[in-house]
């Protein structure tokens, strides 16, 4: 895994829960459920990104935290929707992908603006992270935070789990103000926040991939780690009930590439994107390799 470093840019995958949408999520269904439920259609939406170029895989298992699960009343499915997930990935991946424990926030907030200590989230994530580890990730990923305390306690309970990297990104949006969370972190204090991450990003929001380029240019005045852009394509409106984005798969990866002339390394799509976006996305990075 550590070699990854070392070359060039890396792709990663594009989106999950818009593929299960289109496969009939539900609405108000948990996506980790489908681990269990249809596990073919995992593994057929994690070998088409493997198919379409991605190098690494993010697993289904963004919201298996026991906090969300608890409010979705399914803590009793959480081993269960981890370990399943990690193994429909591995199957997926074989050994020339490499495989990443998703962790998203736990969609609570800690005080003073919740009623949740530190000790509490630190947990949840510590309980995620050892059965993803333990079921042999390459690597974490803890992706779409907005609060900074709250995945610097996730980050914190990576590292103390396994010797494995662990990537770290946060949500931004494009205000007055410059490119904030919505808890009002910017890019300066996510970078110096996450020191101890081995790669620092930006995913989902509302940051178009043709604004990352200015996005990475600030993010590089305070770090030298490599930096992860997985974006969306644009954004979502509802048209005769069903969900579109703005941006089809051409543009998505053409406004991409201003993120690899930036200096991303690690690449891909989030809400919204699809195999095609990424392998229009691989077409143009071997292209710029070239
Ligand atoms: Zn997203």
């Amino acid at each position: 895994m550590r070699e990854i470093f070392s070359q060039g840019v890396v792709l990663l995958d594009g989106g999950m829960g818009t593929r299960l949408i289109d496969k009939g999520l539900k609405a108000g269904e948990l996506p980790e459920f489908w681990n269990i439920a249809y596990p073919e259609s995992i593994k057929e939406i994690h070998q088409s990104y493997i198919k379409a170029g991605s190098k690494i895989i993010y697993t289904n298992t963004f919201g298996a935290n026991r906090l969300k699960l608890k409010r979705a009343q399914k803590v009793s499915f959480l081993e269960r929707f981890n370990t399943a997930a990690v193994k429909l990935a591995k199957e997926a991946a074989g050994d020339k992908v490499f495989v990443a424990g998703d962790i998203g926030p736990t969609g609570e907030f800690l005080k003073p603006y919740g009623g949740w200590e530190d000790k509490e989230f630190y947990q949840a994530f510590r309980e995620q992270i050892e059965i993803l580890v333990s079921e042999k990730v390459d690597l974490i990923v803890l992706e779409t935070f907005s609060d900074l305390r709250e995945i610097q306690i996730a980050l914190q309970a990576a590292k103390e789990t396994g010797n494995i990297p662990v990537f770290a990104s946060m949500s931004f949006e494009k205000g007055k103000g410059g490119y904030k969370t919505i808890m009002g972190v910017n890019l300066e204090e996510m970078v110096q926040g996450l020191k101890e991450a081995d790669a620092i990003g930006i995913n989902c929001g509302g940051i178009y991939p043709g604004e990352a380029g200015e996005v990475i240019k600030e993010m590089k005045n305070f770090t030298d780690k490599p930096i992860l852009v997985k974006l969306n394509a644009g954004k979502s409106k509802i048209v005769e009930g069903k969900v579109e984005y703005e941006l089809g798969p051409e543009q998505f990866a053409r406004d991409m590439v201003i993120s690899i002339q930036a200096g991303a390394k690690f690449i891909g799509g989030c809400c919204g994107t699809t195999e095609k976006h990424i392998a229009l996305l691989n077409e143009l990075i071997q292209a710029t390799a070239a």
